[in-house]
Order: structure tokens, then sequence, then C-alpha cells
């Protein structure tokens, strides 16, 4: 398969990016680790004249943090940045563990969270836990600047409501409150190089010993990540323990909404959500009790 000829654009600033992305839309892409848009290129699935890299803009690589605001991680780092970075190592190594459930080292070396976000494809195995932590990501586009939260990024499959023009620049993870405890557990069909059958992001708040707060996500059963509000819900005043777990994911099996496909039918989703939000929360409840 050859893909088709298209004018390859490699801006020197984002403002210069955005206005060539405006300027050429719908017929033009970005690219990043290109990972998936040349794969998609190369299968049909996208068509474009003009590609417009973002290998330039270096900044969009940075990962910082500080108390107050949290995490900041540029749109380009790569999911073997995220996973190699000291700061997310201390402060939110359960992003780390994420990262390093993602695809082999080569692909982890040029695919970037930014990539992963924006491709919106319901098995991305970064936005489960995003999302569960009430990540928000930074738009910038020819109106100019938004935050928004990542739940609300997502429309469908393949399909964000990012405008025309617009660059995700950054992902924004909130500060963690003493007490909290987050994990993301993947399911697929190899150790490596396989997308998620199912992939569950849980981050819960356990105050004294008792849940306070709890976002159980889940990817690879619906069209967007799924926020299983009655699972996370059914947490809430309790102590965390197996039997509480086993509750909530009896519960998130009921809120799903998976298709059957090549990686596994509706009702083995269905089977793996219970199993896997079970395991995140247990996971997520033991550290948040040793911070
Ligand atoms: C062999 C293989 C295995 C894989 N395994 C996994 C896996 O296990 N889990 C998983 O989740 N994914 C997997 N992937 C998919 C892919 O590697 C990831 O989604 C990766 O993070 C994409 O990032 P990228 O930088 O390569 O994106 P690109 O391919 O460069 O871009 C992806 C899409 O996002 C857009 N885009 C990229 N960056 C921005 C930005 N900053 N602002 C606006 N739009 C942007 C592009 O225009 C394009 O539409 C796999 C891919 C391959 C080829």
């Amino acid at each position: 398969m050859r893909i088709t000829d298209f004018e390859y654009h490699v801006p020197d600033t984002l403002e210069e990016a955005c206005a060539l992305l405006s300027a050429y839309s719908p017929g033009a892409a970005v690219l990043a680790g290109g990972t998936d848009v040349l794969v998609d290129l190369k299968n049909d699935l996208v068509t474009c004249e003009h590609i417009i890299s973002l290998r330039k803009l270096a900044d969009l690589k940075d990962i910082s943090y500080d108390r107050k605001n949290g995490l900041a991680v540029g749109a380009l780092a790569t999911h073997s940045d995220v996973a190699s970075n000291k700061t997310i190592l201390r402060h939110y190594p359960e992003l780390s563990e994420a990262a390093l459930t993602l695809a082999s080292p080569q692909i982890r070396n040029h695919g970037t969270i930014g990539g992963n976000i924006c491709s919106a494809v319901p098995s991305a195995d970064a936005p489960p836990l995003l999302v569960a932590m009430n990540a928000s990501v930074r738009l910038v586009g020819p109106a100019g600047e938004r935050t928004l939260l990542l739940a609300d990024l997502f429309i469908g499959p393949r399909k964000t409501v990012m405008k025309a023009g617009e660059i995700l620049t950054h992902v924004l993870v909130p500060p963690k409150p003493a007490g909290t405890g987050a994990c993301y557990m993947k399911f697929a069909l190899r150790d490596a190089t396989a997308l998620a059958v199912v992939g569950v992001g849980a981050a819960l708040l356990v105050r004294r010993g008792v849940c306070t707060g709890a976002r159980i996500v889940l990817g690879a059963v619906a069209p967007t990540p799924v926020v299983a509000s009655k699972a996370s819900a059914a947490l809430i005043g309790k102590k965390i323990d197996e039997a509480t777990a086993v509750e909530a994911g009896r519960i998130a099996r009921e809120e799903c909404r998976p298709i059957s496909d090549v990686r596994g039918s509706a009702e083995y989703r269905r089977s793996l959500v219970e199993t896997l939000t079970v395991r995140a929360i247990l996971k997520a409840a033991e550290r948040a009790g040793l911070q």
C-alpha cells in the first residue's frame, strides 16, 4: 500500500503550526510521533494533502510539576518519556506504569501522549487513567487557548471536540491530595504491542480508612472512555476491601457498553471489566493507604 502524495510542513512555532493547520483543514493532519497517523494514511483511513510536523516545537516535550497546579505534560512527550521521567515517577508513578503497558519500546519511543489522546481510539491506553485522575487538556488554536476536561474531549471513535486548527499542547493532571491512590489495569491478547481488550483506570481518595472520592473509568468498552459513575458512587463512604471492590466490579460490568470484535466478544469484555475493576480498586486503595 502506498501513501498518497502530501505536502510536508515543519513549522518553527506553535502559532505557525496552528495557522497552517487552520489554513489547510480539513485536508491537513498533525504529525507527532506518526505511529497512528502514518498507519492510518497507509490504510486509507485518513486522506490529507498537508502534513504538519510538530518536531521543531521542543517546548511541547517539557514535563513540569508544582504542588499547587500539579503536573503538566507536553503533548510531544513520548510514552517512554512519561515512563522514565523522574518527576512523574516521584509524584504520579501510576502514569509511568500505565505508559509501560502501551505497545513496545520502539512504539513508546515515538508515540506521544498527545497523539494517543488526539487519535481518540476507544482502546487507547492513556485516557482511562487520565480521565480517572480528572486530567484536563490545553488546546491552542487560531481563536486562542482553552482548557477542557479530558473527559469532555472525546465524542466518538476517532472524534473529538477539537476545532480546525487546534493543537493539543499539554495534558494537565491536578495535584493529588494525601490519601489518593490510582491505578491502570489493562488486558490485551499479548504482553506487548497489543491494544487493550479492556482497560480500567481507577482513582480513589481515602480518608481515615473510608473512601471519600472515587472515579472508575472504563476503556475499550464504548465509543469513548466511560466514567462508571454508579460503580464509583458505590465506593463512597465505604472501607475499601474485597467485598466493596467486588460489588463495584459487578456494577461496572452493568455500566459498560462493549461491542464484539476481533479482540473479544461483548460478554468477554464485560467479564474483564468486572475483574479489572476489582483489581484496579484494590491496587488504588493499597496505594492510597501508603501515602
Ligand atoms: C504497532 C503499534 C502498536 C500500538 N500499540 C498501542 C497500545 O498498546 N496502546 C495504545 O494506546 N496505542 C497503541 N498504538 C497506537 C499509537 O502508538 C499511540 O496512539 C500513540 O500514542 C500515538 O501517538 P503519535 O505521536 O504517534 O501520534 P500521531 O500518529 O503523530 O498522531 C495521531 C493523531 O493525533 C493527531 N495529533 C497528534 N498530536 C497532536 C497534537 N499535539 N495536537 C493535535 N493533534 C495531534 C494527528 O494528527 C493524528 O490524527 C500502537 C501503534 C502501533 C503502530
